[in-house]
This record gives structure tokens, sequence and C-alpha cells, in this order.
């Protein structure tokens, strides 16, 4: 699964990780989060990331 970041503060969203101090359990893929979840560093939306090539 492909990573993320976050284009304002650099925070990494790694899938096999989640983000589970938020609600999105390890394994989830970017494109499966729900759309009001927001970077756990900054509140930016996912709109604010990009892919990780
Ligand atoms: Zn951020």
């Amino acid at each position: 699964m492909k990573k993320y970041v976050c284009v304002v503060c650099g925070y990494i969203y790694d899938p096999e990780d989640g983000d589970p101090d938020n609600g999105v359990d390890p394994g989830t893929a970017f494109e499966n989060i729900p759309e009001d979840w927001v970077c756990p560093l900054c509140g930016v939306g996912k709109d604010q990331f990009e892919e990780v090539k």
C-alpha cells in the first residue's frame, strides 16, 4: 500500500501503522480513511496529503 505525506508538516501516513489514536486501524489504505480525518500533527485535511513516490 502507498504511503502519503502531509505537505504542510511532513507527517507520513503509513498504511501498515494506520493512525489508531484517531480511529484509523492499522492496514487502512489512505483512500479508505474517513474524509473527516485530519493530520495528527498539524490538523490539515486529507486534501493536503500527497503520495510518497
Ligand atoms: Zn500535517
